[in-house]
């Protein structure tokens, strides 16, 4: 059921024990949003747990809070408890974290793939991040900002559309972060934080920008993480990306990781072409511009799949 930001926040206020969760592989925004809502229901006098199946990158831990984000194994929880889903289209995108999910959910979500599987949502499609949303329903609340929130929840709508730059950004995108600015967010404390990259993963880069490969007269750019190159970047490669979709003439950036003989992990990015609907394809979704999919196939069939798919939408 879609609900009202005043019906949101009943949820939340009727609930004594809330698990926080968002999707596998956590983004800026998953990580912000949770942060931000943790420290808020806190304030309330709730008790509150986060969890996410996955490693935490380490660029996050200059928030306070982020280091003791928990693993699904390590928490418990039963029928009474409220659990609310962040930045996730579905169950099936914050693995193990399901099974906490034993009592009502509440996702609260921007992307168009969203599959409307919660008891309640709060999603709009509008947003540019998770973070905008819920620094506009925290607005609405009249809801104090601390200082850290405000930077959790910037860093979140920063990193969702690309520190203002991408087609996401609207009027309402730069108000919310003004307003987080105006509560104590720093944009270069969180520049810097996520910018910072150790000596070996700058030097990685030389190595990984020798795998460029072109497709479509240039318009398609490929980057594919081999279990080789994968030894040069270690596994968070998410920020590679961001260099191929520069390239003169590019309109689709996409990479390809190795996860397994079978399984190959995709991230699309694109200026024009709806990469959504290719990643819908494998089973997928995410934005019109930004996606992502897993393909039951090895890194190089995967790869031409991808670039099957993407020459039919260009
Ligand atoms: P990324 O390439 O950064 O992993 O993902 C880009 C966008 O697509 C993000 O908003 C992410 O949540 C979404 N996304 C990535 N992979 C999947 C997927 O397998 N399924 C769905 N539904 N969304 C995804
Ligand atoms: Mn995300
Ligand atoms: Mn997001």
């Amino acid at each position: 059921m879609n609900c009202s930001s005043q019906e949101v926040r009943r949820i939340l206020e009727q609930h004594d024990r809330i698990v926080l969760t968002a999707h596998v592989s956590p983004d800026g925004d998953a990580i912000g949003s949770l942060l931000a809502m943790q420290e808020w229901l806190e304030g309330l006098g709730k008790e509150v747990v986060v969890a996410v199946d996955d490693d935490i990158d380490d660029k996050f831990f200059f928030l306070p809070l982020a280091e003791q984000i928990r693993r699904p194994d390590q928490v418990q929880t039963d029928a009474s408890w409220l659990t609310v889903v962040l930045d996730a289209t579905g169950m099936d995108r914050i693995g193990a974290a399901d099974a906490l999910a034993k009592g009502k959910v509440l996702n609260i979500d921007h992307h168009i793939s969203n599959l409307h599987f919660a008891d309640w949502e709060y999603v709009r499609t509008d947003c540019a991040a998770t973070g905008e949303i819920l620094t506009e329903l925290l607005a609405d609340w009249q809801a104090e900002f601390s200082p850290s929130m405000a930077n959790a929840l910037y860093m979140a709508i920063a990193t969702d559309c690309g520190f203002f730059k991408f087609s996401n950004t609207t009027g309402h995108t730069l108000r919310m972060a003004a307003l987080l600015v105006e509560a104590g967010a720093q944009p270069n404390v969180v520049s810097e934080h996520l910018e910072a990259r150790s000596l070996a993963k700058l030097q990685a880069l030389s190595e990984v920008l020798r795998h460029i490969e072109l497709f479509g007269e240039g318009q398609v750019a490929c980057l594919s993480f081999t279990p080789e190159l994968l030894q040069y970047t270690g596994e968070h490669t998410g920020s590679y990306i961001d260099y191929i979709r520069t390239i003169q003439g590019v309109d689709v950036a996409f990479t390809v990781k190795y996860v397994g003989p079978e399984e190959t992990r995709v991230s699309l990015r694109s200026k024009r072409a709806d990469v959504n609907a290719v990643a819908s394809v494998f089973g997928g979704g995410g934005h019109v511009r930004a996606a992502g999919c897993t393909v039951a196939a090895p890194l190089e069939e995967a790869k031409k799949m991808i670039v099957k798919e993407l020459l039919k939408v260009k």
